[in-house]
């Protein structure tokens, strides 16, 4: 059963999705791996590929909820699309391990998913993810990302578009633009950079190792980006990636999200595309748990600074061992 149900005190959407329940978790023997080349839903060789997810949470055709909606408790369907990604055939690598023009083709993968689910009029925001690694309750180890094409705008995409437009209104500038030229003067929390994409631990961070990544031009989607975006766009994704890989000298756990601009039709110019990775390690042994209050008060407490912490992912040499 699935559905969307409000929270008229958050304002925000719950979906329920109570089948997944059953999904399968981290198949181990050999041939069970349902990305691997050979399996039900990819017979043939592929390079990369998009599947729908087997277990959405958002559905095309989405079935009756199991409660009826009052004008207090609102209830809908939970109407969207849910698909994976599969990076490579390889069951055993990461995003990491993958080339520049590799990533670049995925980025242009993207970019073809961000046009064609955007263009659907029940889909108001396309969302790219990805959950790596056992400790983020990733469920299948084949490297993949997952894409949430949303009936509405998920509340902390809302929040930024919110502060974005209303600073736009008063100072006449983007507020990604202003926080891309604080960080590039500061310098000290900027990880990496190269001539189009800038890489930083924003002076706000909340968790360790929160790398953003920002196109230094004022970019909205997918949709603005050229080859040279997308080659450099890869670049910086393996350099950060094979950073996080070196950090601890064990493949980094992370979420990745790329906010940018909803698929609404609205005029959104305010607003600016960057990526947003989450590591859950704060050291090499130690994690950070969202607890009381994190997930109570949604205040998170960071035990680092960003500004030393993005010198040590600075100093952290970007390419593997076999590299060299
Ligand atoms: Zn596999
Ligand atoms: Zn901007
Ligand atoms: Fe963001």
């Amino acid at each position: 059963m699935s559905e969307l149900r409000y929270n008229p005190v958050l304002r925000e959407w719950i979906i329920t999705a109570t089948h997944r329940q059953e999904r399968p978790l981290l198949p181990k023997k050999p041939g069970s791996c349902p990305f691997c080349v050979g399996a039900e839903e990819v017979p043939e060789p592929y390079e990369m590929v998009v599947l729908p997810n087997r277990f959405p949470s958002l559905h095309i055709n989405p079935p009756a909820p199991e409660i009826e909606s009052d004008e207090f408790y609102r209830v809908e369907e939970a109407k969207g699309i849910c698909e994976v990604v599969l990076y490579s055939p390889e069951h055993n690598s990461t995003l990491s391990q993958q080339s520049i023009p590799h990533i670049a083709k995925l980025v242009s993968l993207l970019t073809e998913r961000y046009k064609e689910l955007g263009s659907k009029d029940y889909v108001k925001y396309v969302l790219f993810f990805e959950n790596k690694g056992e400790i983020i309750g990733v469920t299948m180890h084949h490297p993949h990302g997952q894409i949430y094409a949303f009936p509405f705008i998920p509340p902390i995409i809302e929040r930024e578009l919110t502060s974005s437009r209303e600073f736009f209104e008063k100072n006449k500038k983007c507020l990604h633009c202003e926080i891309i030229r604080k960080e590039r003067s500061f310098k000290k929390r900027i990880v990496y950079e190269n001539e189009i994409f800038v890489s930083f631990i924003p002076f706000y961070a909340r968790w360790p190792y929160e790398v953003h990544i920002y196109p230094k031009q004022h970019l909205l989607s997918f949709l603005d980006f050229q080859d040279k975006e997308r080659e450099k766009l890869a670049e910086v994704l393996k350099i950060v990636l094979v950073k996080y890989d070196n950090l601890f000298s064990f493949s980094f756990p992370y979420m990745m999200i790329i906010h940018q601009k909803p698929t609404d039709n609205n005029d959104y110019s305010y607003y600016h595309f960057h990526i947003e990775f989450y590591p859950p390690h704060r050291s090499k042994d130690k994690i950070k748990y969202l607890a009381g209050c994190e997930s109570g008060a949604g205040t998170f407490i960071n035990d680092t600074l960003a500004e030393e912490k993005a010198e040590e992912l600075k100093n952290t040499p970007p390419f593997s061992p076999e590299d060299l």
